[in-house]
């Protein structure tokens, strides 16, 4: 598997520097912004798998960056992590109530930071995490994972219900709430789709095949990149 990715948003290029040189050197892929209005749009090209968020930014406020993260569907699943300075724990309550998962105070030490990094994307991995994506709609289809049920239909009207099975499910589901992700058959494997079946790398192919076969007019929704493998459109 490739190494999580990590977005830190900070405007204190002393700090920045700090968080990222530590993260990376837990075996973190990083990527930073300064400005919070530069830091969203980062995460939202990115859809990194966890976010270090300063309150106080340029641009946007963190808060504000916090709201926007939960409230799309494609992003609403990324954990977050708020930096605090000392004197700012009322926004600390705050950042919690609007969905952020643990705060770090400034100053913190490197060996905190990380502990706080791991145990969060631990508890996301173990699929304890709060913002569980449930609910996956684009133009012409609808997926809801606590209903197990997908709907298609053509642009704009996704009305007429498709019956998957229980894997074919689980892949569509893991492919639509990465969009535009591309993931090796190795990849896919790994995700926890297949966790309860023995599937073989081949086996990927084949559940394209159907789901694709299922989806109708709305196929093009399963991309296949030449020698690496898969994307949601
Ligand atoms: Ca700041």
């Amino acid at each position: 598997m490739s190494k999580p990715h990590l977005v830190v948003v900070e405007d204190e290029p002393d700090i920045l520097e700090v968080l990222s040189y530590n993260l990376k050197h837990a075996g973190y892929a990083v990527s930073t912004a300064l400005d919070g209005a530069i830091g969203l749009d980062l995460i939202k090209k990115t859809l990194p798998d966890l976010v270090l968020l300063d309150l106080m930014l340029p641009g946007m406020d963190g808060l504000d960056i916090c709201r926007v993260i939960r409230g799309a569907s494609h992003t609403q699943h990324i954990p977050i992590i708020m930096l605090t300075a000392k004197g700012e724990e009322s926004d600390v309550v705050l950042g919690l109530g609007i969905g952020a998962d643990d705060y770090i105070a400034k100053p913190f030490s490197p060996k905190e930071l990380v502990a706080r990094v791991e145990a969060v994307l631990r508890r996301v991995e173990s699929g304890n995490s709060p913002h569980k994506n449930t609910y996956c709609s684009f133009d012409g289809l609808t997926i809801d994972s606590v209903k197990h049920q997908v709907f298609v239909g053509y642009s704009g009207v996704a009305d007429s219900e498709v019956k998957f099975t229980a894997t074919e499910f689980r892949l569509l589901f893991f492919l639509a709430s990465h969009p535009g992700q591309v993931f090796s058959r190795e990849q896919l494997l790994n995700s926890g789709f297949g966790n309860d079946a023995v599937v073989i790398d081949r086996n990927i192919d084949v559940h394209i095949r159907a789901i694709r076969k299922k989806l109708g007019v709305q196929a093009g929704f399963i991309q296949t990149i030449r020698g690496v493998g898969y994307r949601f459109k």
